[in-house]
């Protein structure tokens, strides 16, 4: 194989979840690089396909990089025998590996920290459920109660009240944590349930998978008949996505109709996804609709402590309160930042004391912008757009200053990772989900390299940053 393209395929490993690795780049063949074209061969068309839209910029860019080469075409070419080792792979996962079959080649996914777990705790070999994702090791505050106390209650009795359950709230907030718990707890009472917990990206490559190998039977004997409990996680992901929205509502309902419990997660509320099926939005509300939010001092302060017990790590409730003080926005980042001082305190023979933390995060500080406020980012959006702090606070949703509000809504959250509610109540007693999905709305336009908000969203970052 050649150098380069093992080298590009390097680089896409560590950037894609190695379900997708899997799924997608790791059956492609490298034939050869000559004149600016790299020659590969794919299982079939549909590989062309997927791959031209999803992983083909990346691959080519990371390829030209390390053969250091300015343009580079690429020649697709169909070959059938490539599909029948994916097939006998498949199987052979599906046969190590009785449940779930695992339809897509991934036989590796979803049993992370596997290793990890401790003698005291059931086995949870024969499910994907993240061994450390439960009830015991969750924190329970304000933020986050109702989707806590739902949880518990759709796991007491699945299936039941609370079916199906719909959690919605911002990343890292703990939303897969606590799907994985639901499935912990049933499985607890009773053993032999079949849960099954898959992400909303992986359920549509499997569907895909089912289509591409004729295995379309298998995959919905597996997702509607053998399944008690359903978790899936990261909904959002389907939006768009037409024909995979029409099989999981097929599942839903054959789930729904046998008393299946069915818990979804996702990062808005249901009828704020862009994109879904109406249908399937007036389902998610048919049972709970519950949400997380960043969670407050007290929670951030109890859940490092927590996280510390259990990894073992002496830190101080000085230590934990500056941490908890420090790293506001969501757990994953808090949890992240106690594990990075465990590892340099270690390194450097060092205890975890306020000095020592205190010096260590000032070097992961992100930016400088703890000089800004969040009047001082309404004040600026006000002069930039020409209009007062009392039409930015007030309820008008004419575009010259519903724009200019979203705009500072997402500033005020960028840089000072302010809470939904905390601004919501800085904008003039707007809701938590009003702002949420203000500062998405920006974030999908600069995403989809909308030239007016970059530029407006750089100009007034400009400003701030001069003052
Ligand atoms: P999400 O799915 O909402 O993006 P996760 O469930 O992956 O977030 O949570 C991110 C990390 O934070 C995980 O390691 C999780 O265990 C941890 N976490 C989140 N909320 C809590 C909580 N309330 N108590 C303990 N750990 C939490
Ligand atoms: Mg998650």
């Amino acid at each position: 194989m050649n150098e380069h393209w093992e080298s590009a395929l390097g680089d896409l490993q560590g950037r894609l979840s190695t379900e997708n690795f899997d799924t997608w780049l790791r059956p492609i063949r490298f034939d050869r690089l000559d004149a600016g074209t790299v020659h590969i061969r794919i299982p079939n068309r549909f590989y062309a396909e997927w791959i031209r839209t999803h992983y083909l910029d990346l691959l080519l860019e990371a390829l030209k990089r390390h053969a250091g080469i300015g343009e580079l075409d690429v020649e697709w070419k169909v070959d059938e025998s490539l599909a029948e080792a994916e097939r006998q792979a498949a199987q052979q996962a599906a046969t190590a590996e009785p449940e779930p079959p695992g339809a897509a080649p991934s036989a590796s996914a979803g049993t992370d920290g596997a290793g990890e777990r401790s003698a005291s705790q059931p086995p949870a070999s024969h499910t994907n459920l993240n061994p450390k994702y439960r009830f015991e090791s969750f924190v329970v505050g304000p933020s986050n109660q109702l989707a806590h106390a739902a949880a518990m209650a759709a796991a007491s009795s699945p299936g039941a009240r609370y079916n199906p359950l719909f959690i919605y709230g911002g990343v890292g907030l703990g939303k897969t944590h606590l799907v994985n718990a639901v499935g912990h707890r049933v499985l607890s009472d009773r053993p032999d349930a079949r849960i099954l917990y898959v992400s909303a990206e992986r359920f549509t490559n499997e569907f895909i998978w089912a289509l591409q190998t004729h295995r379309i039977n298998e995959f919905r004997a597996r997702y509607r008949n053998n399944c008690d409990v359903l978790l899936m996680d990261d909904i959002q992901f389907l939006a768009k996505r037409e024909q995979t929205q029409e099989e999981f509502f097929h599942t839903f309902n054959a789930l729904y109709h046998s008393d299946k419990q069915i818990v979804v997660s996702s990062d808005a509320y249901p009828q704020q996804m862009g994109q879904m099926e109406e249908r399937l939005i007036s389902r998610f509300q048919w049972g709970m609709v519950a949400d997380i939010q960043a969670p407050e001092l007290d929670t951030r302060v109890a859940i490092v402590k927590k996280k510390a017990e259990q990894e073992g790590i002496a830190v101080s409730g000085e230590v934990a309160n500056f941490l908890a003080q420090t790293v506001r926005s969501n757990v994953r980042e808090l949890e992240g930042t106690l594990l990075r001082l465990a590892v340099k305190a270690e390194l450097l023979q060092r205890p975890i004391d306020l000095e020592f933390a205190r010096e260590a995060l000032r070097s992961h500080a992100p930016r400088p912008t703890h000089a800004t406020t969040v009047e001082q980012i309404q004040k600026a959006v006000c002069e930039y757009f020409n209009i007062r702090m009392t039409e930015l606070k007030s309820r008008r949703r004419h575009r010259s200053v519903a724009y200019p509000r979203m705009v500072a809504m997402y500033l005020c959250r960028q840089r000072l990772r302010t809470s939904y509610t905390e601004l919501g109540e800085r904008f003039g007693g707007k809701d938590h989900t009003t702002v949420m999905n203000a500062v998405r709305k920006i974030e999908g336009r600069i995403d989809s390299d909308d030239r007016e908000v970059i530029d407006t969203v750089e100009a007034i970052e400009f400003k701030l940053n001069k003052s």
